[in-house]
């Protein structure tokens, strides 16, 4: 692909903007050789006032995400695309959400430029297990865990039962629960069925990835390794 397709993709500016930046010598290669709008060079020998590009079409990001940002481009609150570079959301394609969690969810949020593996995450046929953190407003009554493995819970206004979920009771209002399916706002309403209320959620865990020392609003590009942890 050409420099000025490539970098306009990254969300450096408009095609014209990007010339302009080509036409003041601000783009070179590694060694400092100035670059020019057509030519074809690897991603990653390029530099824009001496500073590598964004990461390469084809990125996965987790992000930490704090209570009260939205999953959403647009939203006139908090958004997680505030949690990143500027660029992110202006790249084509954009770095979309891997799925979503609520506003006042927090922890592991993928997100990625490439539609297809976006669709591998997310499909129901994936059934990539989501791993969440519950603290409850009530006490557990005890038959909770079964009910959730049983298959057959049904949530109002859906048509089909829910899938076996795992629950596992950490205390009387803590509870892990795994799922592997994306159903909106599935865990709160999972609880809401069984009379109680979920006063915080965070997701540990997806697929093999957790945060590890990830700080809360913070993000990092996922490599080879992890990308294998996931599936
Ligand atoms: N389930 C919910 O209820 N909310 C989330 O954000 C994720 C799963």
């Amino acid at each position: 692909m050409k420099l000025l397709k490539l970098i306009a993709n990254l969300g450096y500016g408009s095609r014209k903007e990007v010339l302009a930046i080509f036409r003041d010598g601000r783009i070179t290669d590694v060694d400092g050789e100035v670059l020019y709008s057509d030519d074809k060079v690897d991603h990653s020998r390029v530099l824009i006032d001496g500073e590598p590009l964004d990461p390469a079409p084809g990125l996965l990001l987790m992000l930490n995400k704090p209570v009260g940002y939205t999953c959403s481009t647009s939203d006139p609150g908090q958004i997680v695309y505030d949690l990143l570079p500027e660029r992110f959301r202006s790249r084509n394609p954009i770095v979309a959400t891997v799925g979503r969690l609520d506003r006042d969810t927090t922890g592991l949020l993928l997100m990625t430029d490439d539609g297809k593996l976006l669709h591998q995450i997310v499909s129901p046929r994936s059934k990539l297990p989501k791993i969440y953190e519950a603290t409850l407003a009530r006490d557990l009554r005890g038959d909770e865990v079964k009910i959730f493995a049983s298959g057959k819970l049904m949530l109002e206004s859906e048509r089909e039962p829910l899938a076996p979920a795992k629950l596992e009771v950490l205390g009387p209002r803590q509870a892990r629960l795994t799922l592997t399916e994306g159903r909106y706002h599935q865990a709160r309403r999972m609880f809401a069925a069984v009379g109680n209320h979920v006063e915080k959620l965070h997701r540990s865990q997806v697929g093999g990835l957790d945060l590890g020392a990830l700080p809360e609003g913070r993000w990092r590009p996922l490599d080879a390794a992890d990308r294998e942890r996931l599936f």
